[in-house]
């Protein structure tokens, strides 16, 4: 639908869309801008120009329109105090990380709180009417302009004041009214400052007329009305109209404040303290006069960089008030913004990484210090951790139980930057050296393999400029789950089928046939549990016929039969497999167990990315940013059979889903986005809470035990526990204790060999002097003295042996020993070595062909290999151990010839 279209319809008939009592009360003249054309209403009697395109647009920089000045926090207190005395509810703030909608990674907007997905659908569920809310919203596509325009975070407190017209509820007249009243009775704003610009909102199938309201020249919020469904021409009024006011708290304390920039008013002392510690040198008048030039002229260039040039030279700023104030300036606003978010994020169990929305926080983290490090800024970011939570906490007092894992999570995050900057830098250099002129798709596909950031290469000078649209473009790449499409079966006039596994849930049943095609089977009602959840299906027979996938397909379960199927109509005898399921169902309250186990030990980030449930096994993928240790494993192990043998209750409720959220929070959605209005709370007492629809222990106790036998880093931020459960876990201990004691065997054994070669060691080093005693006293002739053979002849004396008794360390020794005692000797050793024969010689006098070196070579040339050393020592050795008696008459001979 075009919005214009529908802008121009509405505006057409402005008592219908846009008049509310207001309006008339208060005098309001209805305009249209002469330079852009939108209608705007006024009740100042001068204002002809739209507040976009009037001379008074930013004015309130340098000369705020309130006596009263307030910062962030204040200016939430003034707003929620505003509201409650007027009848709303003040509602905690949703996490950033959307866990209830399965197409949003973040929370981009106040609604997104309230609304649900059911099908293709989007219902709203209120914990109250109407309602206040603070919302931190998350949004990374104008990453380019933070730090820069003054005005764009990449996470900002949309104020949601919400109402569903009825009779606590309101409509129109009463939302603008109160509006009104915030911004003159309230901030005490000068009615005729006040503005309402007419525009519409659409999104998901609904639309509606809404009204802006502007102060000097500054959107402070939009009231969107939404009411109609449909196309336009063809709509029909919604069943539940909303109102749906948005305002961004940070422009509130800004406009009180009138400093150059919201950032120099919406991070309580922070952005002072890091300005201080820098050293910024540049006239505050100036500065003023800066951003006022870029506020307005923001949209008349095409990207955010000649914006700026232009500033720069209307304001006549010279090179050393851009290079030594503006630049590290926006580096400070820019990393004072990047960390606030971060925080959120991660306090809401959000993980830096290459995939999903991890996507967009690892961006964000290695900008900012890639921003540090570029204009030199020595910051720690601990220090501005803490900055952060110590002001925040008053608004939002969570924040504060996460501040050691937001330290741990961004200093385990920037060590992987800096260890991948080695890489980085070859790269670089690489680049640096072709000379290659870098577009921005170069820029993005650089970092999408290799992680390279823009930020590095104008470090080292291979980029002049970083380009404006580069992280926007990158993060938009990764902006919203990819949500994928089930296979469709035809059952439309299929009835639903009873699902008795969420009641009685009997293992044989009679269920009637109302369906049956190829080799599948619909039944009236089924105690087979079809694969949902990671929890694997039942199987079982029906009819004889044997079951082995169960599959549901909206609310009708279809059985897939082998050999056959049963006909329509006919009752059939169903049996599910007990052992199977009740495998099933230990590994599937494990997998609670070990996911709480897990987040205990290891820290709030943890949460389940995905389970797996069979009858003998199961694996349970987790969000952690590194592999884990023997140890943490360990204690997860440790920490979940405790639980274990606690012999925990197990309940299963069933809640309204806005109250279990309430109740227990957003941590029940470890298995992902519930798609119905009553949700399944499985509870093991308060260790574990979650909405699932898996079949589960009555008590931990029948678990009996759990196994992890496996774990795996499989992807960036994702761990994997594989384990086993229940019996699959006395099985696994019973073998890995066979494995066990087969391994310790084997090492006492070899404990052993080794023992008795220490010990023959040690007799043959008491031998040696003995034996070349007796071989000294030997006379011409052969003789054999301990299997060693002695021949003396012409006054030389030959030693050798083969035998078994003697090792390496004995040939050494002994040759060693023997040719210092008989200078007239000569040895050779041959003894084996695994699969080879080695040889030792040594030769006390030597000749040409009399020497070590030489027999050693002819030695092991019979033996098959090679040898060789020097006149005195050498060593060699081959693999033909048939051969030892051949190559030692080869020794002798080469000796006595
Ligand atoms: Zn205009
Ligand atoms: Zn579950």
């Amino acid at each position: 639908m075009d919005k214009a279209e529908i802008l121009a319809k509405f505006s057409a008939d402005p008592d219908k869309y846009y008049k509310v009592n207001l309006f008339e009360e208060q005098d309001y003249q209805r305009k249209a801008c002469p330079t852009c054309g939108r209608f705007f209403w006024t009740i100042d009697a001068n204002r002809n120009y739209c507040p976009e395109d009037s001379d008074d647009t930013y004015s309130f920089i340098g000369d705020p329109p309130t006596l009263k000045r307030f910062d962030y926090s204040q200016a939430w207190n003034e707003i929620e105090l505003f509201f409650t005395k007027n009848g709303h509810t003040s509602v905690n703030r949703y996490p950033v990380v959307c866990r209830w909608r399965d197409d949003l990674y973040f929370t981009i907007a106040s609604i997104v709180d309230f609304q649900r997905v059911m099908g293709s659908k989007v219902v709203f569920e209120f914990p109250a009417n109407p309602i206040i809310v603070p919302q931190p919203c998350l949004r990374f596509k104008d990453l380019e302009n933070v730090g820069i325009t003054g005005r764009h975070f990449s996470s900002f407190c949309m104020i949601g004041q919400l109402s569903i017209p009825n009779e606590q509820g309101y409509w129109k007249d009463e939302c603008i009214d109160l509006d009104f009243r915030l911004l003159t009775n309230q901030f005490g704003i000068n009615k005729n400052e006040i503005v309402f610009v007419e525009d519409v909102w659409e999104g998901g199938g609904s639309f509606g007329s809404s009204l802006e309201y502007y102060v000097k020249g500054l959107e402070l919020g939009n009231a969107v009305f939404t009411e109609f469904q449909g196309e336009l021409g063809n709509h029909t009024v919604l069943d539940q109209k909303i109102i749906d006011m948005g305002a961004g708290l940070e422009r509130f304390a800004w406009i009180t404040m009138g400093t150059p920039t919201a950032y120099d008013c919406c991070f309580g002392p922070i952005t002072e303290k890091l300005i201080d510690k820098v050293g910024i040198d540049i006239e505050p008048d100036l500065l003023s006069q800066y951003f006022i030039e870029i506020a307005k002229n923001q949209e008349k260039y095409p990207n955010i960089l000649e914006v700026k040039n232009h500033a720069i030279a209307n304001v006549g700023l010279d090179q050393q008030k851009v290079l030594q104030g503006i630049n590290p300036l926006e580096g400070i606003y820019l990393i004072v913004d990047h960390i606030r978010t971060l925080i959120f994020a991660i306090s809401d169990g959000a993980l830096p990484s290459n995939v999903g929305g991890g996507y967009n926080l690892r961006i964000v983290l290695r900008r900012m210090i890639g921003t540090m490090q570029r204009l030199g800024l020595k910051l720690d970011l601990n220090e501005m951790i803490d900055m952060h939570i110590d002001y925040l906490k008053a608004m939002y007092p969570e924040l504060e139980e996460k501040r050691a894992d937001v330290k741990t999570i961004i200093s385990v995050e920037s060590k992987r930057y800096e260890e991948s900057k080695i890489r980085m830098k070859k790269i670089a250099i690489n680049l640096k050296a072709k000379k290659h002129v870098l577009n921005v798709n170069d820029l993005i596909r650089m970092y999408e393999s290799d992680g390279i950031t823009p930020d590095y290469l104008k470090e080292l000078d291979i980029i002049p400029e970083i380009p404006p649209t580069f992280y926007s473009k990158l993060s938009e790449l990764h902006q919203t789950v990819n949500t994928k499409q089930k296979e469709k079966i035809p059952l439309e006039n299929t009835a639903e089928t009873e699902l008795l596994f969420y009641g009685d849930d009997p293992r044989e049943f009679e269920a009637e046939v109302l369906g049956s095609f190829d080799k599948y089977v619909v039944l009236d009602k089924t105690s087979f549990y079809a694969r949902g959840g990671g929890q694997e299906p039942d199987h079982g027979t029906i009819s004889g016929f044997e079951v082995v996938d169960v599959n549901k397909h909206g609310n009708v379960v279809v059985h897939e039969l082998k050999d056959g199927i049963p006909k329509e109509g006919e009752t059939v005898h169903c049996i599910v497999n007990s052992k199977r399921r009740e495998g099933i169902t230990k590994h599937h309250t494990s997998t609670h167990i070990l996911n709480s186990s897990a987040r205990n030990i290891l820290g709030s980030w943890i949460w389940q990315n995905s389970a797996f449930k069979e009858e003998d096994h199961a694996r349970l993928d987790i969000t952690h940013h590194s592999a884990l240790t023997e140890e943490q494993v360990k204690k997860i192990e440790e920490s979940a059979n405790k639980i274990v043998q606690k012999d925990m209750k197990v309940t299963i409720e069933n809640f309204d889903r806005g109250t279990a959220e309430q109740k227990y929070g957003f941590r029940i959605y470890q298995g992902g986005v519930v798609p119905v209005k009553s949700v399944r709370i499985v509870s093991i007492e308060d260790f574990d809470v979650e909405a699932c629809g898996g079949t589960h222990v009555k008590k931990t106790k029948e678990i009996d035990l759990i196994k992890i036998t496996r774990t795996k880093r499989i992807q960036d931020g994702v761990v994997r526990l594989e384990f086993v459960a229940g019996p699959a876990a006395q099985e696994y201990v019973k073998t890995h204790e066979a494995d066990l004691a087969k391994q310790t065997a084997e090492a006492t054994a070899k404990e052993e060999r080794d023992n008795l070669r220490d010990q023959k060691k040690a007799e043959s080093r008491l031998k040696i002097p003995s034996l070349i005693e007796q071989i000294k006293e030997t006379k011409t002739g052969t003789t054999t003295i301990d299997e060693i053979e002695v021949t003396t002849a012409d006054a030389v004396r030959f030693c050798c042996t083969t035998s078994e008794q003697y090792d390496e360390y004995f040939h050494i020794n002994f040759g060693e020993k023997l040719i210092k005692a008989d200078p007239q000797a000569l040895y050779c050793g041959i003894f084996e070595a695994g699969p080879t024969l080695r040889t030792i010689v040594y030769a006390g006098e030597f000749s040409k062909n009399r020497n070590a070196d030489a027999i050693a070579k002819a030695v092991s040339e019979i033996l098959g290999g090679f040898g060789g050393g020097n006149n005195r020592f050498a060593q060699g050795g081959g693999k033909n151990k048939s051969k030892k008696d051949e190559a030692i008459k080869k020794a002798k001979q080469m000796v006595f010839e």
